[in-house]
């Protein structure tokens, strides 16, 4: 219980803004729901990048439905996927020196538009290497906390790459997860590689790069598809296992997200997979990678009770805290989580991961197994200590404090509060100032 919001679902009468259905939610105090219900964008955790507000009960005007339709029909990119797909072919046609990217404008040019961005920033000779990699070509979102664009370290891309390889997988559904996408198209595209790759994504500019077959422009936290049905048949095909092509859905969702919605999301993506399937399959589930902190992990598995944590620390490129530091490692707190057989995600014994044979699953180098616990119990990464009196694994820098009845940092407030911060529980301040989501 906290004082913040709570999301009440998407309701199928849930009125829309430019990013699809809003969705519902309430104000709490202590836990309890506090005052009337309202519908709030469901992509944009700032205001600033979409304002879209309605009480539940409230009457709206025939007036302001129509020009509320009309905001979010001219909020939508000015081209079209298919625009853009011939706008491709034309881009590779030309000459090197002909192609050109408009970095303020973040889009290919074609000559006959170089006169309207005359006075924009823009690269030249881009290369087929380049239209290859367009998460490099493109600006990370990531001022934005509405996009929260991380990219993977080449190191992890490549790791989760070879893994879902070695677990027998041939099609990747890539839910905000444009680097592995890349990887996989990039490869594809050489010879004798039978990885297929979907990418599905909020970030419209990548519709530049990938034909409809390749990308939908997708909303994770509403499963909404903005291309409509058709869209939602290119999944549906893909998700289609032909000729024993096994599909795997890998996700790294923005961290600041609602849990609950994206869990709601990926059920329907699931049920859409399991709805392609043929007969024998009844009680599976569509193996999943989601990638998030391993302190979301009770929030996780209270939706998907099959899931198990990785030890495995994902690293990301443009991201000061969570990688490699040119000094030993930092820690990164992003893990894996999976519907798969632990005992099967085989993690790189070059980087210290070993196998548990107790716990049946690869542990991180520091994670000693606890007797007590009979469990590696570390989450992130550092060896945890038994607390007898807590009967569990704590961090290294607790300490157990009789007052407060439990362990914690020596330095805290004794006194309990149950409005802790919704991502870490701890007191002091609420999820949006959280210091461990804090990414400088
Ligand atoms: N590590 C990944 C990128 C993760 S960053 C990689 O390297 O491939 C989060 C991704 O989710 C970004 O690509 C961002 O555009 C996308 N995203 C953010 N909000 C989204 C939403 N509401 N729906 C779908 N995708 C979203
Ligand atoms: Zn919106
Ligand atoms: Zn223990
Ligand atoms: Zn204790
Ligand atoms: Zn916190």
């Amino acid at each position: 219980g906290s004082d913040g919001l709570a999301l009440l679902g998407s309701a199928p009468s849930a009125p829309s803004c430019p990013h699809g259905p809003a969705l519902l939610f309430v104000k709490t105090s202590q836990g309890k729901e506090e005052g009337r219900r309202f519908y709030a964008c469901s992509a944009c955790r700032d205001r600033k990048d979409c304002n879209f507000f309605q009480w539940e009960d409230e009457k709206v005007s025939e007036a302001r439905l129509a020009a509320r339709e009309e905001y979010n029909r001219s909020h939508q990119p000015s081209f079209t996927h298919r625009q853009n797909v011939d706008r491709y072919k034309n881009f590779i046609l030309l000459p090197l020196s002909k192609r050109r990217f408009c970095q303020e404008c973040q889009q290919l040019l074609l000559p006959a538009e170089w006169e309207k961005h005359s006075d924009h920033q823009f690269l030249c000779d881009i290369s087929t290497a380049q239209l290859k990699s367009p998460s490099q070509l493109l600006y990370p979102l990531e001022n934005k906390k509405t996009n929260a664009q991380y990219l993977f370290a080449d190191r992890s891309c490549q790791f989760l790459l070879n893994l879902l390889i070695d677990l027998g997988f041939r099609r990747v559904l890539s839910v905000g997860t444009p680097r592995l996408h890349e990887m996989i198209q990039s490869k594809a595209s050489q010879e004798d590689f039978g990885v297929r790759s979907l990418l599905l994504d909020i970030d419209f500019r990548y519709s530049q790069f990938y034909t409809e077959d390749e990308f939908c422009h997708y909303n994770m936290f509403n499963h909404h598809f903005f291309g409509g049905e058709a869209a939602h048949e290119t999944c549906r095909k893909f998700l289609y296992e032909e000729s024993g092509e096994r599909v795997i859905m890998v996700t790294d969702p923005p961290f600041g997200g609602l849990v609950e919605a994206l869990a709601s999301s990926f059920k329907k993506l699931m049920a859409m997979w399991k709805e392609t399937e043929k007969e024998g399959q009844d009680n599976k589930e569509m193996p999943m990678f989601w990638i998030f902190p391993y302190f979301f992990e009770s929030r996780i598995l209270d939706f998907f009770p099959s899931f198990s944590m990785m030890d495995y620390q994902v690293d990301y490129d443009n991201h000061a805290l969570y990688k490699h530091g040119k000094t030993g490692r930092r820690q990164s707190p992003v893990r894996i989580f999976t519907n798969l057989t632990p005992s099967m995600i085989v993690l790189p014994e070059e980087e210290g991961y070993r196998f548990c044979t107790v716990c049946q699953r690869y542990v991180s180098s520091g994670n000693q197994h606890c007797e007590i616990c009979n469990s590696c119990t570390s989450k992130d990464g550092r060896r945890w200590k038994h607390c007898v009196l807590c009967k569990k694994c704590v961090k290294p820098s607790w300490f157990h404090c009789n007052n407060c009845n439990c362990c914690t940092l020596q330095k805290h407030s004794c006194k309990k509060t149950d409005a802790g911060c919704f991502v870490c529980g701890k007191a002091g301040h609420k999820r949006n100032a959280c210091p461990s989501l804090s990414r400088t």
